[in-house]
């Protein structure tokens, strides 16, 4: 079968590598029918992780099941399904909490599997045609038959309950007013959240014009392009004094406003702490952060010593100094898929307007560039192998 293989830095290729097989009796195999990229592809494709050429890409799968291992009791072939980009046990003491993205036993030695991720277990991506699920009960989360809202239910997978999961880390309540560092897929469906949540105000930051439009148009947020002023300063200004909440869906490929290059997006423009200082000195003390967005323990790519060490220079005397609690963390897609279906199903929510390309598997290596680019109008790319 056909699967987007990492090559080396900016290099991926669509190549032919060996079907999935059932390993173990809760296995199942789905045929996918969307799979999708994700900002955190980015970090591995642009050789900022450990991650060796050879993975197979993709941790936001959906399909229909093909073939059930003898063991799972609740699905059958022909069942649609989507998968959390984590893979839990169920059993183990994180997962019973609902801590599913830090399962002990689905990658020895670690907290947190993942499909297709460098460091998260032998999972396979599902950027392919085929996918292997293991604890498939547990993993599996059944979606009406058919193929309506394909791609509102792809997003399922991470971005929208990580976006739903950056405001549950800030203890977001209706009336709070909300400031969403980034609008990429995530920073989106975080302001989409707040928005669902009855947030009263919400500003959404970032240097992309499309993306602020989008944030704009399906989130009632107020755009904020740190290009043009501190946003710090421009959130205070229009808000009337430090928000209540705080989001962080960037994590440490941040941009500094600061610094120039030749480039936006070139490596000497970032700070890893820019965006964590700019949300502490956003929220009013007492107020919540709640953080998302990526932090890796190391960097290889990183701008300086400490930062390739993971360190990053917080401003924690004056983040004290407010009394501001933080959240940090991957998403436990578990905690949130299923509510969060429902709500699509209803009508109440249809987070598919982030979504701007839908193109075949072979057409991967063009968009892998386009969307590291952060070229205008390439929010959130669906591929159908
Ligand atoms: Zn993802
Ligand atoms: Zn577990």
């Amino acid at each position: 079968m056909n699967a987007v293989v990492y090559k080396g830095p900016h290099e991926v290729a669509v190549e032919e590598v060996d079907e999935p097989e059932i390993e173990h009796p809760n296995d199942v195999l789905i045929d996918i029918t969307t799979t999708c990229i994700c900002g955190s592809d980015l970090h591995m494709y642009e050789g900022r992780t450990a991650a060796e050429p050879g993975i197979v890409f993709g941790h936001e799968n959906m399909g229909v099941v093909s073939e059930v291992g003898e063991a799972v009791s609740d699905l059958e072939v022909g069942d649609r399904v989507v998968a959390p980009f984590n893979v839990a046990c169920g059993f183990c003491e994180n997962c019973e909490d609902g801590y599913t993205g830090f399962c002990t036993n689905v990658n020895p030695g670690f907290a947190g599997g993942a499909y297709g991720y460098v460091a998260m277990g032998p999972y396979k991506g599902g950027q392919a045609e085929k996918l292997r699920i293991p604890y498939a009960d547990f993993n599996a989360l059944k979606l009406p038959e058919g193929d309506a809202h394909e791609d509102a239910f792809a997003l399922l997978a991470d971005i929208f309950p990580t976006g739903w999961h950056g405001t549950e880390l800030a203890n977001l309540e209706p009336g709070d007013s909300v400031a969403v560092y980034g609008a990429g897929p995530v920073g989106l469906m975080a302001a989409y959240s707040a928005k669902i949540k009855g947030a009263a105000e919400i500003y959404v930051v970032d240097r992309v014009p499309s993306r602020l439009d989008l944030a704009e148009e399906h989130c009632d947020a107020t755009p904020i392009n740190f290009e043009e002023g501190d946003p710090v300063e421009q959130i205070k200004d229009l808000h009337g004094g430090g928000v209540d909440k705080g989001v962080d869906a960037v994590g440490y490929q941040a941009v500094d406003p600061e610094k120039q290059a030749d480039s936006a997006y070139d490596p000497a423009r970032e700070n890893p702490a820019v965006v964590i200082n700019n949300l502490i000195r956003t929220v009013k003390p007492t107020g919540e952060l709640g953080i998302p967005g990526l932090y890796v323990p190391e960097d290889p790519g990183a701008p300086d010593d400490m930062a390739a060490q993971g360190r990053l220079g917080i401003d924690f005397g004056l983040l004290f100094e407010k009394g501001q609690a933080l959240g940090t963390g991957q998403c436990n897609v578990k905690s949130y898929n299923r509510e969060l279906r429902d709500l699509i199903i209803e009508g109440r929510a249809d987070p598919s307007w982030v979504v701007s390309h839908r193109v075949g598997l072979d057409e991967a290596p063009e968009m892998y560039e386009a969307f590291d680019n952060r070229e205008e109008g390439v929010t959130k790319v669906l591929l159908e192998p």
